[in-house]
């Protein structure tokens, strides 16, 4: 339910909302600006939403054009990590749905052995819907923060385009890559990079981000999964896996603001 206009906020903690009239709130933050829009949903466990857009008056700041590669990051994206940045950061996956698994299972088992129709079938089913809601509220929490600072610190971020729906064939593999939500954390980053006037910068998929030695540029014909420290034979150099890639993503990235005139070129160096 979308209300175009005369919502108000009662004294910070109800609202207004035309033909309901008052309405008690949590209101997470202080609005700024005029209210546009108000959109109102309802969950399956039967709370209530109002997603508030507002008109700060603002003008979104116009996009950098002088990125300098100290600002510039880039992610690969994993399953035992998350994000592992270019900088060796290695930011943990979190688990939320492994670790709510077990108690999301138990409710659902629950649920099934309920008569339909019956009211202690309904009641086992909002139990299973508040479990659910509970994972993807933590999530987007986890999520908000992580891209929040990431836009923060950089002035652009590169990432894989990664073929998530391919992955998510390989069943064993797919809850994991489910859990970690790549394309909506990507998703996150870009919208809020653009808010700053920062840049989000897309790596196609078949440039081999792991394969390549961030050093020498050579490419290595096979590189097990397994492999999470290797050695350039051609140069020597040292890798960890993950932030090889991401030194690789960052490379990429630097060549195509480069390519957009947003970059002046100066020396790519591999810090490992
Ligand atoms: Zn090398």
């Amino acid at each position: 339910m979308s209300y175009p206009q005369r919502v108000k906020v009662v004294e910070g903690r109800a609202l207004y909302l035309p033909k309901v009239g008052v309405v008690k709130a949590v209101l997470h933050r202080a609005l700024v600006g005029k209210i546009k829009t108000v959109t109102v949903s309802r969950t399956k466990t039967g709370k209530y939403y109002a997603s508030i857009l507002c008109d700060d008056g603002q003008p979104t700041p116009e996009p950098i054009k002088e990125i300098t590669e100290e600002n510039v990051t880039g992610l690969d994206m994993g399953l035992s990590h998350l994000v592992i940045a270019s900088t060796g950061e290695k930011q943990n996956n979190p688990h939320i749905l492994k670790r709510t698994a077990t108690n999301l299972r138990r409710k659902q088992k629950v649920l099934s052995r309920k008569k339909k129709g019956s009211a202690n079938r309904n009641k086992a089913r909002v139990l299973v819907a508040k479990a659910h809601e509970r994972v993807a509220n933590a999530r987007n929490d986890f999520q908000h923060k992580l891209s929040r600072r990431l836009v923060d610190e950089n002035q652009a971020i590169c990432v894989e385009t990664l073929k998530v729906k391919n992955m998510l064939k390989n069943r064993r593999l797919a809850k994991s890559i489910a859990d970690a939500a790549w394309g909506e954390l990507v998703r996150k980053l870009d919208y809020k990079a653009i808010w700053a006037g920062k840049h989000l910068v897309r790596i196609d998929s078949w440039y081999p981000s792991s394969k390549t030695c961030c050093h020498c540029a050579s490419k290595m014909a096979s590189l097990p999964l397994s492999a999470r420290q290797w050695t350039c034979p051609a140069c020597g150099a040292a890798h960890d896996r993950d932030i090889n890639a991401a030194l690789n993503i960052k490379q990429q990235g630097i060549l195509q603001l480069q390519a957009e005139g947003l970059s002046r070129r100066a020396t790519v160096r591999c810090c490992l």
